[in-house]
């Protein structure tokens, strides 16, 4: 039998998202405040540089830009940047805090020419305030109702120039026109373990922990990609070195601490295992629909999309095929279980 049941996910040290633990003024003094401190992601950061001189040379705000990607890879650290970096100031939101249309055009009259925009998750606007948003940007301009019934009449109210950060983990959840008003589009990539090393680093540095290199890229190499995780690792790790030994983390006091975390030295945590033996024992390897999947783990279907799944195909344990995800060969090798003769031919990838 493959064991079910609820799991933490608030408190999954492994969750590339925000959870109960990471404490916002730590997370604060971590974050990065130029692009020149802005590690890895070389390709965005060369294309931004260019956008950002670009526009300052012609003295106009910067194009509308989304951020896509996996959550905790520092699309919000980004736009901060972006904002700094072009010398304006930045206004941060989320597509569910804004509820009515009304609320969309208080923030955008208050703006200050210039000003970046920020709306995270902005995959969750609604059409109606998606309607709202085309005019603004395109025109910098809003058409509000006044009065109602016959006596009912629009009138348009100019904005100040500005520039919308849209911040998505879905790009394939946003509905075409808004999609289409974005004129730089750029995608976030799982971080290497040297970046992630580097990010360690610079974290102890601020926040005075010593760390040995080696101690820093076994923290790296376990953090799936994600300087959120990262982070947060060397946080955690930092208390079992205050015990453990002089406060220093040594590449064995990172691997204990992680062990005992049950934070594989790939990076896989108990879901991401459920996951995969769930396919090879519960389905011969698959293929098997994501929903089938979800509900045979007792999992959400977003959870395992947004964070087990990107993970797991960058590491080559699971492909996604027209009919369904499949382990593959690299899954049985990593988990130890030996394949069967029923076992689908798709996991021979
Ligand atoms: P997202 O908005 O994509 O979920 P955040 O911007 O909130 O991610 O980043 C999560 C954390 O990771 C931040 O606290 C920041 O300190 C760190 N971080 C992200 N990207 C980088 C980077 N390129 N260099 C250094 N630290 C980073």
């Amino acid at each position: 039998m493959i064991e079910t049941g609820e799991f933490d996910f608030e408190n999954r040290i492994v969750a590339p998202q925000i959870i109960k633990e990471d404490d916002s003024e730590t997370d604060y003094s971590l974050r990065p405040k130029t692009l020149s401190e802005y590690i890895g992601q070389d390709k965005v950061k060369e294309n931004m540089s260019i956008y950002i001189e670009a526009a300052k040379k012609r003295g106009e705000p910067l194009d509308h830009v989304l951020l896509y990607g996996p959550p905790g890879l520092g699309k919000t650290t980004l736009s901060a940047i972006i904002a700094h970096e072009m010398g304006v100031n930045i206004r941060v939101t989320s597509g569910p805090a804004i509820e009515k249309p009304g609320d969309l055009a208080a923030l955008l009259t208050n703006l200050q020419q210039g000003d970046v925009l920020f709306i995270d998750e902005i995959h969750r606007l609604s059409r109606a305030i998606e309607e709202v948003l085309y005019p603004a940007l395109e025109d910098f301009a809003i058409d509000i109702i006044i009065g109602k019934g016959p006596a009912a009449r629009s009138i348009r109210i100019d904005l100040p120039k500005f520039t919308l950060i849209g911040a998505t983990t879905r790009s394939g959840q946003l509905s075409a026109p808004l999609r289409d008003r974005f004129g730089v589009i750029q995608r976030l990539e799982l971080y290497s373990a040297e970046d992630l090393a580097e990010i360690i680093s610079r974290s102890a540095v601020i926040l005075g922990v010593a760390i040995d290199p080696e101690g820093a890229y076994e923290l790296a190499s376990r953090s799936r990609g994600t300087p959120r995780i990262a982070n947060r690792f060397l946080k955690r790790v930092r208390d079992y070195a205050d015990v453990m030994g002089d406060g220093r983390i040594t590449k064995d006091i990172a691997k204990i601490a992680l062990d005992r975390m049950e934070v594989d030295p790939l990076g896989l945590d108990s879901l991401d295992k459920r996951m995969l033996t769930m396919i090879i024992k519960g389905y011969n390897g698959g293929p098997v629909g994501l929903d089938t999947l979800a509900s045979a783990i007792g999992e959400e279907a977003v959870t395992l999309e947004d964070v087990c799944e990107p993970f797991l195909m960058q590491l080559g344990f699971l492909a996604r095929t027209p009919r369904g995800r499949c382990a593959t060969e690299l899954a049985y090798r990593h988990l130890g279980i030996p394949r069967t003769e029923s076992d689908g031919q798709q996991t021979l990838l």
